[in-house]
């Protein structure tokens, strides 16, 4: 994962930091130069950097540190903070109830994944004793029913969908229906995606989420999408009301700054993500130590 460069070039920025003999503004500001430059090469979006720079400047003024305080300490507090402040938008994702029926829809582009993770989120679920089903509202792309069927029969959740059936709000209000009616206490409705992000798309999605009111809509975006990740998300979270998002081929070849992006414009958490194609390739996600680990 090219997530371990970034952490290692930040690292490295801090230790080379915290060797310098005498500690002055210079060497202050050559450590955040090497940082932003670190975060700016694992596509973390430009506007979100400088953000970040401008905040730790005010936070750590060398001048207003009093002497005897151990600045570099300060420093890396201040940006360890500033990197969980980009991660962590400050309020949970809503929280589910085992055993009382909750709507969770999914919604990202064709492609990013959204089709394996809603298994895997059914299946990370089942496992804890929840009663997940999945409802295929994707009358979209030809097979997303049947892999959907494939993946769900192999994790045991229960399914519903149509062949015949083109109307997907009707499908999804249908599935709904059925999974509340069998006392499913997680019931996931996977969403058509698009190649890109197109006008129809964004339609499709409010009327789906109009009709089945999830409570929680969760975008899923590949991690591998760089720069593109800010603009993709904020056009998600314009659309239906983005609560979570999922981080998905987080193994690849991906700098993972995408996440930092996608949490910015959507202003919520990344609760998990996907580190591979199986089932149970699947992590819960939490900023904190996640930023530890950046920071080795
Ligand atoms: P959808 O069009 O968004 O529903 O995408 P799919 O669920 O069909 O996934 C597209 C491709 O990405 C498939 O080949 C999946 O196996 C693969 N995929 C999904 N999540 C991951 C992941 O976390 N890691 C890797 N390596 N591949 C993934």
């Amino acid at each position: 994962m090219v997530l371990a460069q970034l952490g290692g070039s930040i690292s490295l920025a801090l230790r080379q930091m915290n060797d310098a003999t005498i500690f002055d503004q210079k060497v202050l500001n050559e450590c955040l130069n090497n940082i932003a430059r670190a975060l700016l090469q694992a596509d973390v979006q430009f506007k979100l950097v400088s953000d970040m720079l401008t905040n730790i400047k005010q936070i750590v003024n060398l001048d207003d540190i009093a002497a005897g305080h151990n600045k570099r300490k300060i420093i890396q507090q201040a940006i360890f903070k500033e990197l969980c402040k980009i991660l962590d938008p400050g309020k949970p994702s809503f929280t589910l109830m085992k055993g009382k029926p909750s709507v969770v829809m999914f919604v990202g582009l064709q492609g990013s994944g959204k089709t394996t993770t809603c298994t895997k989120y059914a299946y990370y679920h089942h496992k804890k004793g929840w009663k997940p089903a999945l409802v295929c509202a994707d009358t979209f792309r030809a097979g997303a029913f049947d892999q959907l069927k494939q993946n769900a029969t192999k994790a045991k959740i229960p399914f519903y969908g149509s062949y015949t059936e083109s109307d997907p709000v009707r499908i999804a209000v249908e599935g709904v229906e059925r999974f509340k009616k069998e006392n499913c206490d997680l019931i996931i409705v996977d969403t058509s995606g698009r190649h890109k992000q197109e006008a129809a798309l964004f339609e499709e999605m409010r009327q789906v989420s109009e009709a089945t009111k999830p409570d929680l809509v969760i975008f899923v975006m590949d991690s591998s999408i760089g720069q593109a990740a800010f603009d993709q998300a904020q056009a998600f979270k314009q659309s239906v009301s983005v609560g979570a998002v999922i981080v998905t081929k987080m193994d690849g070849h991906a700098k993972g700054g995408g996440a930092l992006s996608a949490v910015a414009a959507t202003k919520s958490p990344v609760i998990f993500i996907g580190t591979g194609e199986h089932m149970n390739e699947f992590e819960v996600f939490d900023a904190k130590p996640f930023v530890s680990r950046l920071l080795g």
